[in-house]
């Protein structure tokens, strides 16, 4: 059993302190929203009245928050409070530079520091099969591991510091990118008077395959689990997908790299989202690139 304090129970957080407490683990959560807290509680977690409060005995601290400004504020907040030796995983999705900072801050308090941002959504958090990819030091990972494994399926050492966000920014611009472009095939298709079903058959065995296709196919029928079977209720919110784009995009300007079509994808999501979609799957995208048709 270890102990572990757990900041930030919201649509990830709750279910994942939940799978912590049903792997035997001690759990002291906290959240500015009472909603949250009570999530937290009904999965077992005991709740504190501070992150700060939460953390004081802990030897493995949780943090699960919407942004880089929230991770680094909470870990300037909590890590006077750490033990020395104790181990901050961030599992949020955030900026590279921020992720970097707060590995900065935890080194300076003499604490391990992992950022181990997750795929697989509410859905996987709520199963404990979550994807973590990790950065930080070797010692980090091996101690965040046993605990990371009872919250995913699959636990990657992507490198150092900010590693794991690197990956997840790139891995989401994949998935951004790969979705437009299936939409479009299959707004094309219709065009074409192409059924979805003969597109799908032949692109899902061809070289157009991918997890946007076969996965989370964006029209109802060849794949009766995705979204667009259920009126487009996600699953992955647009709003989330603009937000990954975002960060993509902020680190190619950053370090320079090259990505027209994830700079594009971003400019579509917002748009997308700026309609009333934010809330929407994102691959509902697809009834906006129809809309986008001439007549
Ligand atoms: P959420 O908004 O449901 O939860 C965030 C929680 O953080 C909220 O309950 C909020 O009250 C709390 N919070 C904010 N500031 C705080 C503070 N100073 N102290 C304590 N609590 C604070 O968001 P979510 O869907 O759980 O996502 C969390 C992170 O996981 C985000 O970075 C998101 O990008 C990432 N993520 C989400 C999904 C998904 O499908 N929802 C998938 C992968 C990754």
């Amino acid at each position: 059993m270890t102990r572990i304090a757990f900041i930030g129970l919201g649509n990830m957080g709750a279910p994942m302190a939940g799978n912590l407490v049903a792997a035997g683990h001690a759990v002291t959560g906290f959240d500015l929203a009472p909603a949250a807290q009570e999530a937290a509680r009904a999965a077992g977690a005991t709740i504190a009245a501070s992150a700060a409060e939460a953390v004081a005995d802990a030897q493995i601290v949780v943090t699960m928050l919407p942004a880089g400004r929230h991770v680094t504020a909470v870990w300037e907040a909590i890590l006077p409070a750490c033990a020395r030796g104790a181990l901050l995983i961030d599992s949020s999705t955030i900026d590279v530079e921020s992720a970097r900072a707060a590995h900065a801050m935890a080194e300076a308090a003499g604490c391990l520091s992992l950022d181990a941002p997750v795929s697989g959504g509410v859905g996987g958090a709520s199963a404990g099969t979550l994807t973590f990819m990790a950065g930080g030091s070797d010692a980090a990972f091996a101690a965040a591991k046993p605990v990371l494994e009872a919250m995913g399926k699959k636990v990657v050492h992507c490198g150092g510091p900010g590693a794991g966000q690197a990956a997840k920014i790139c891995n989401n611009m994949i998935l951004g990118i790969s979705m437009i472009g299936v939409a479009e095939a299959f707004a094309l298709g219709e065009k074409l008077g192409l059924s979805h079903q003969a597109l799908f058959d032949v692109a899902s065995t061809s070289s157009g395959q991918c997890w946007s296709l076969t996965t989370y196919c964006p029209v109802p029928g060849p794949v009766p689990t995705s979204p667009a079977n259920k009126g487009y209720a996600p699953g992955f919110a647009a709003d989330l997908m603009l937000k990954d784009l975002r960060l993509a995009q902020a680190a190619a300007n950053a370090s320079g790299a090259a990505t027209p079509l994830g700079a594009e994808a971003a400019q579509l999501y917002a748009l997308f989202a700026g309609q009333g979609n934010g809330g929407r799957d994102f691959s509902a995208i697809i009834e906006w690139l129809r809309g986008q048709a001439q007549a």
